[in-house]
This record gives C-alpha cells, structure tokens and sequence, in this order.
C-alpha cells in the first residue's frame, strides 16, 4: 500500500530536527519499522524528520570504562566496530543476529528501542549489559537505564519531542563472559526467544551474573530471579538448571502461530542452558 502523504525534511544539524521534532514531526532513521508501518497505515505521521544523515548522531567512541554508540549507527556498524567486538561483544554478537544484510545496513540502534519491539534482539543484550539511554529534547536532556525506557509491547519512556541520542554500553574486561542465544522466527527473523547472558567469574565463583530475555512476554526483562540463583555459586550443571528453571517461573508467555505459551517457555529454558555454557566458558 502506498503511505498516506507527508511532509519530508532531512536536516543536518540535531538542533534542527529538534526543533521539528518537538512541533510534532516524527523522526525517521533506517526507516526499517516506520516506513513498513506507514505503508499499512498503521502509522500516518504528517511530518517525518528524517535524522540518518545528521553526522552528530552517528559514531562509536570509548568514554570512561563505556562505550557510548551514537543513535542512527546502524546494526552493521555495531556488529562491524572494532571497539564493540573486542570491549563489548554481546552487543557486536547480538546486532549480527538482526534480520539480513539488508536490515542490518539500514536500521539503527536507536530506531529499534525506540520501537521497541517485543521479539527485538537489542533489547536482551541492552538489559543483560544495563545500558543506559541519553535522550535529548526541547527541554535539556536526561540519561535513563534501558530497563527504565522499555515500558511495554511498542512503549517506551520516550517523551514526545525527545530524540534518542546515544545508548551507552560497559567496555568489558576478559573476567566476563557473554553470550547471545536466540530462536529465530523463520518468516522476519525476528526473536521467538532471545537470550542474553552476561557473567563475570572470580576464583572459580560466579560474581555477577545479568540475564536479559527478549521474544517471551509482553516486554523484553531481566531475569533477576535466574541471575539471583546464580551469583555465588560455582555454576554446576544442577545451578544452571536452577537457575533456567527460575528465569521462565511466572511469565505470562506470548503465544503465536510459531510458538506457543509452553512451547516458548521451553525453549527459553534450553537456550538460557546454552547461552549460560558459551558465557562461562568465555569468562577468562
Ligand atoms: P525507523 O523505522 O526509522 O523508526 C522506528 C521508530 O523509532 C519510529 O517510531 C521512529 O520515529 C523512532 N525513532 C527512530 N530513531 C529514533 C531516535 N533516534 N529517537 C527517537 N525515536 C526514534 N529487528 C530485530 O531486532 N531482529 C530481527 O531479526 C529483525 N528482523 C527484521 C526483518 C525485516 C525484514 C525488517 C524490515 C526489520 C527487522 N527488524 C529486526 C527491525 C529492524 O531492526 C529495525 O531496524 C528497527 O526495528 C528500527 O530501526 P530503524 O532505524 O529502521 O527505525
């Protein structure tokens, strides 16, 4: 179908798409959500301000023991940067995971937590490393945690008139071992479950463990209770399977034609068991 029609400007600077931002113009990044959204009409905004071409907003730097990732850096960049691979490899691990070529050269970072989708890959791995948010806006700008930006199925903290300016990231040391597991939907390649572990080891003990969980709920979330069995134990095979067993406890699972409530909740036992093995063995 063809969108409802708009009015399309592509400014170069963040102040000006600020500006049409906050007099309600919508913003416009890889366009891998927005457009297909307007092409059903599910979304017919009337102003799109088109924010990938604004340089401000597209860079990866180390900063302070954080890697901070501009909004618009597409999954590509993630999963290409150099620093991500070797400071932060959930994240690089977890963009690679994205879609296809094409979805990984035209979707940003920002576009997908701004979407939130629920079956969306990021947001495991943005919980697992307790990332947070810069967002700026008419009034100034704030930082919140990720797990305070993700509200609900498509909701976010996001006021209207902000913009998403960088998510930041831990650079990792080696005593940290991550991974990224997910069960791919075969049609979009999106997450029917996703799971992202993070684990830091200290003589022989678990020290820190952070469990982040896309595809099963409503929400992605993290797994307290499962990172709570964890920590302080040596992580044998029976606190592994405690710990699954704690990450699926209680959550009102999605169920669709790929998958249903059981079904779901069965693989994101099995692949926390998984993503849980590859972390430990990375944890130095
Ligand atoms: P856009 O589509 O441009 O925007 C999406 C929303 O975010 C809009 O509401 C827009 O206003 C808002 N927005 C964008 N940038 C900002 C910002 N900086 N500040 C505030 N609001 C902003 N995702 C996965 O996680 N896993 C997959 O396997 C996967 N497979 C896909 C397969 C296909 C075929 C397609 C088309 C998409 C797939 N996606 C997948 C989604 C993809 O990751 C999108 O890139 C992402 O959801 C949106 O990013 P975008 O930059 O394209 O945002």
């Amino acid at each position: 179908m063809i969108p409802q029609n708009f009015e399309y400007s592509r400014p170069t600077t963040l102040a000006e798409a600020l500006t049409l931002v906050s007099a309600g113009a919508k913003p416009l990044a890889g366009g891998m959500s927005l457009i297909p959204l307007m092409k059903l009409r599910l979304a017919a905004p009337e102003q799109i301000v088109d924010i990938g071409r604004i340089a401000e907003l597209s860079y990866i730097r180390e900063t302070d023991a954080a890697i901070a990732i501009g909004a618009t850096s597409t999954h590509y960049d993630v999963e290409s940067s150099s620093l991500i691979r070797a400071k932060c490899p959930l994240l690089a691990e977890t963009a690679a995971h994205i879609g296809d070529v094409q979805v990984r050269n035209r979707g940003t970072i920002g576009g997908s937590i701004a979407h939130a989708d629920p079956a969306a890959d990021y947001p495991a791995a943005l919980l697992a490393l307790e990332t947070k948010v810069r967002i700026v806006g008419a009034e100034g700008e704030r930082t919140i945690a990720f797990d305070d930006f993700l509200l609900d199925t498509f909701a976010t903290a996001l006021e209207p008139g902000e913009i998403i300016r960088e998510v930041i990231v831990p650079a990792e040391d080696s005593a940290t071992g991550t991974s990224y597991q997910k069960v791919v939907q075969p049609a979009s390649g999106f997450a029917i479950v996703g799971i992202a572990v993070r684990i830091r080891k200290m003589e022989g003990k678990i020290a820190m463990a952070r469990i982040g969980v896309t595809g099963l709920a409503a929400k992605a979330y993290r797994a307290v209770a499962a990172e709570q069995a964890l920590e302080g134990t040596s992580g044998g095979a029976a606190e592994l399977q405690h710990a699954a067993a704690e990450l699926i406890a209680g959550v009102d699972a999605n169920s669709d034609l790929f998958a249903s409530a059981e079904y779901r909740k069965h693989l994101a036992r099995v692949y926390t068991l998984r993503a849980l093995a590859v972390a430990l063995s990375r944890a130095a």
